[in-house]
């Protein structure tokens, strides 16, 4: 009986939509909100620390913190492509988060996937599997990555 378990953390970040129609276009900041949800079945072992867990938050959030905290909190995120704000970025010695993709929430989201994926499969093998990472952008919006079974 699979069961999803969700931590959330907060971070603050920098982006820009380069080719946006509006106001997204410009150097601007968000306190991002993401959410990892985790699927798989409860640990019976008795007496085991996780007993009753799919997972144990607090290692979660360590995977969390290591892998998506650190690189983004207070940096800025760029589309390799954004030769302008790139090239500023790298020659201010600022903190730059190169993506291979335009820094959108989706994009993020997938990003947040591809950063945690190994991580977790590494350590928890087939016992659990990565569900999906939610990303809001602001309290309104966010998107959702699902991660294909
Ligand atoms: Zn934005």
């Amino acid at each position: 009986m699979p069961i999803r378990v969700t931590r959330e953390l907060q971070l603050d970040a920098g982006h820009r939509i380069p080719s946006h129609k509006g106001a997204c276009c410009n150097v601007h900041g968000h306190r991002y909100r993401i959410a990892v949800t985790v699927e798989g079945d409860l640990t019976i072992e008795p007496g085991h620390s996780d007993e009753g867990m799919v997972m144990d938050f607090a290692d979660l959030k360590v995977l969390m913190v290591h892998h998506i905290h650190e690189p983004l909190d207070h940096g800025f995120m760029a589309w390799h492509g954004d030769e302008p704000l790139v090239s500023f970025l790298r020659g201010q010695g600022f903190r730059l988060v190169l993506m291979d993709a335009i820094p959108t929430a989706e994009n993020l989201a997938r990003w947040c996937h591809d950063q945690l994926v190994e991580p977790i499969r590494s350590v928890y093998g087939g016992r659990l599997r990565l569900e999906s990472v939610t990303v809001w952008e602001t309290p309104n919006n966010c998107a959702v990555y699902t991660v294909p079974k």
